[in-house]
């Protein structure tokens, strides 16, 4: 591999700053510049730079060639009992699954609980963002995910690629204290942070990859080639097992398409089955609380200094507090695609 391509560190607001001239340029409203900001930034605070600003170029790239809707407006297709099921028009992720979401919170705060699904939406970027609004609003929600459009990892026995990195969420809010979330590709290594290891010029840890041959390897552009690579499951036939989950209740179920054939457009579509439950409407609050609190002291209570034990949605709080104070580092290759995405819709500098 090349040596690493040098990081400079920019702080989030001057990122957001970046984020909203070239959505705003691009044509988003100020509300949708603002949303794909934040959301991109806070991806970048916690850590998953595989979520973070470097989709810049993906989502220019796809709004100039019609594959994503600006300013799309999320469309209600069913709404009856517990279900409302939304249809994002391949409108901006960060727009649609926000508003599907809010959708969701308020038939949940009334009935107690809301299956939403959201279908044909653009990339809707880091399925815990989902999981946090909902604990906000006090709401334990699982989210099963599906993505159509290049495949990128190969079914547990294969060697080609043939489904997205299909992500599974969970978000579990707790008083007093952060929300548990475990959020993660069912893929070992998100398609995200192997275009990051490219960008960096670095390896990619074994048992991820399989090159276009069907061989393991550890060089991320072995994803990228023509034919392509494939990344493996995680957890072997148990990855597996969930992502064809996500696949099937993610879109299937809802009325949203599957990855069931080579890619057809440009974009990156995402649908998402999201079950959301209030603890207080169910009466078991107190008991969550109570129940939740002694487990993790449980199965914290070998942690040293040396050997931490943590809860899911740990690491990316820590990195957070460590990036806001000190900013976020981005490579140089990251950089430069940035401006060029600002470029193309007539942003001349990253100022
Ligand atoms: P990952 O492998 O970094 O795993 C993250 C999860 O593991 C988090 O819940 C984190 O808190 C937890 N975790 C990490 N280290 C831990 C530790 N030591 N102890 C306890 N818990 C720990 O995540 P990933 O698979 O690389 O996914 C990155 C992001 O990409 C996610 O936010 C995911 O939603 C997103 N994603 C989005 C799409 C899409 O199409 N929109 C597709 C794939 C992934």
């Amino acid at each position: 591999m090349s040596s690493a391509s040098a990081a400079m560190i920019v702080p989030p607001d001057r990122l957001r700053d970046i984020v909203v001239t070239i959505f705003s340029a691009a044509g988003s409203t100020d509300r949708e510049a603002r949303l794909v900001a934040d959301h991109l930034v806070e991806a970048n605070l916690r850590g998953h730079d595989s979520h973070g600003v470097g989709m810049i170029p993906a989502y220019i790239a796809n709004a100039l060639d019609g594959s994503l809707v600006l300013n799309q407006t999320l469309s209600i297709a069913v709404d009856s009992g517990p279900f409302v099921i939304c249809d994002g028009g391949s409108g901006v992720g960060q727009v649609m699954a926000r508003d599907a979401m809010e959708a969701g919170i308020e038939r949940a705060a009334q009935t107690g609980a809301c299956i939403v699904g959201l279908r044909n939406s653009h990339h809707i970027g880091r399925i815990g963002h989902w999981a946090e609004q909902c604990a906000t609003a006090g709401l334990i929600s699982i989210h099963f995910v599906n993505v159509v459009s290049t495949p990128a990892v190969a079914p547990f026995g294969g060697t080609k690629a043939r489904v997205g990195t299909n992500p599974f969420a969970v978000g579990i809010p707790r008083a007093g204290k952060p929300p548990i979330v475990v959020d993660f590709a069912t893929s070992r290594l998100a398609a995200g942070k192997v275009q990051v290891a490219l960008n960096k010029g670095v390896s990619i840890p074994e048992g991820a990859l399989l090159d276009a041959g069907g061989h393991p390897t550890t060089d991320p552009s072995d994803l990228f080639t023509d034919p392509p690579g494939a990344l493996v499951p995680f957890g072997e036939h148990k990855g597996w097992g969930l992502s064809v989950a996500c696949e099937l209740l993610g879109a299937a179920l809802i009325g949203g398409k599957t990855q069931s054939g080579p890619k057809r457009g440009n974009g990156i579509i995402n649908s998402m089955l999201s079950i959301l439950v209030s603890p207080d409407r169910l009466g078991t609050r107190a008991s969550l609380d109570d129940e939740t609190n002694a487990f993790v002291s449980w199965v914290r209570s070998e942690a040293t200094r040396a050997s931490a034990i943590l809860m899911p949605g740990d690491p990316e709080r820590e990195t957070r507090q460590w990036r806001k104070a000190h900013g976020i580092p981005i490579d140089a290759r990251t950089w430069d695609e940035i401006g060029a995405a600002a470029k193309s819709v007539g942003v001349p500098r990253l100022d």
